[in-house]
């Protein structure tokens, strides 16, 4: 029997290269991509214009191009932990690269024995990413994983010490590559001279924790919530809409368009809801700790009545509802500078 590699691989640029370097050295591989729920892509992809195609799963269209089995393993809900407790704390933004990778690196260490892999890979590059590719950190990535000389990176190989699958002969070291930094110009090389097309942004865009304004606002839901309360609704919603705090005990979410307003239609329970049925409207949920006092729905609904088409200048009628209550409020917009001191 041969020897069997298992990637983590995202379906970026570096992850299809590493594969197609391992393929091409006759090992046999399987790819397994892990969906935190944080993915920019997977998102995009249930958002898109109507008018634009639908892109792939990047990982799946990586197996089907290169002819390997991708599986795609959910790890949202036990993910959560790691974004809101990282030991070795966060990068630029609310991104726990280092112990994001431990967490997936573990993870591949229970599935390798499921597969039968003797070892498994990344399409990570030395110095390519601050907080998780340098040396010291790629060192306690795999301490922590408990897979030392077991995780292989076929583009950096060569200036990274040997592994087990190069020192036991499974893998050629010198048809390894020594990419470092930053630049992508030897993978767009390496693309062209391959024949790799297709691939995303490299990795790292494709993650919400490394966006400034996501991470305002789950750092609002810490501040305000409680980080031991997030979940997997919360950090959904985060995605969509516009985000307002109008108080210590009040967020509010406003759908841009009809393809978010539906999306928060799903996740009315629980969630006090404004409506202009006569005009088109935004949908609208606030999020409420306690009871909901009658100058706060006033406020709220003449937050719905700016995000509608209803005539400017007059009171208009914004439907409430929140459980088994309902009822008109009539509201005045509210004002563009009160709104933008409360936009998450
Ligand atoms: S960018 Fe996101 S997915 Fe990538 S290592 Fe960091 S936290 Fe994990």
């Amino acid at each position: 029997m041969g020897v069997k590699a298992l990637g983590m691989v995202s379906g970026g640029l570096d992850s299809t290269l590493a594969t197609k370097i391992l393929l091409d050295l006759g090992l046999e591989v399987e790819g397994i991509y892990f969906s935190t729920g944080f993915c920019v892509t997977e998102h995009t992809r249930n958002f898109k214009a109507d008018d634009k195609p639908i892109r792939p799963n990047e990982a799946l269209r990586l197996g089907a191009d290169l002819g390997i089995s991708v599986h795609i393993v959910d790890v949202s809900k036990d993910y959560l932990p790691v974004v809101t407790n990282p030991k070795y704390g966060y990068g630029a933004n609310l991104n726990p690269c280092i112990d994001c990778r431990i967490f997936m690196f573990k993870r591949m260490k229970g599935l390798m024995d499921r597969f039968g892999a003797q070892f498994m890979y990344t399409g990570e590059v030395l110095g390519q990413r601050p907080m998780s590719q340098h040396r010291e950190a790629m060192k306690t990535i795999e301490r922590d994983s408990g897979l030392g000389g077991l995780v292989l990176r076929p583009l950096s190989a060569q200036v990274l010490d040997p592994t087990i699958p190069e020192v036991k002969g499974w893998v050629d070291r010198s048809k390894l590559l020594d990419i470092v930094g930053r630049s992508r110009k030897t993978q767009t090389r390496l693309a062209g001279e391959w024949k790799i097309e297709n691939t995303p942004q490299p990795a790292g865009g494709c993650c919400y924790l490394t966006d400034p304004q996501y991470a305002a606002r789950l750092r609002d839901i810490f501040d305000h919530k409680g980080k031991e309360n997030l979940n997997q609704e919360d950090t959904l919603l985060l995605k969509a809409g516009r985000h307002f705090r109008v108080a210590n005990h009040i967020k509010v979410i406003v759908g841009r368009n009809e393809k978010e307003n539906n999306f928060l239609k799903y996740y009315e329970k629980g969630r006090h809801v404004f409506l202009i049925p006569d005009f088109p409207s935004a949908h609208v949920l606030a999020e409420i700790e306690g009871e909901a006092h009658g100058e706060e729905l006033g406020l709220l609904a003449s937050i719905a009545a700016r995000y509608s088409d209803a005539p400017k200048g007059a009171p208009v009628g914004v439907h409430y509802r929140y459980g088994g209550e309902e009822r008109v409020i009539e509201a005045l917009p509210v004002e563009e500078n009160r709104l933008e001191r409360w936009r998450i």
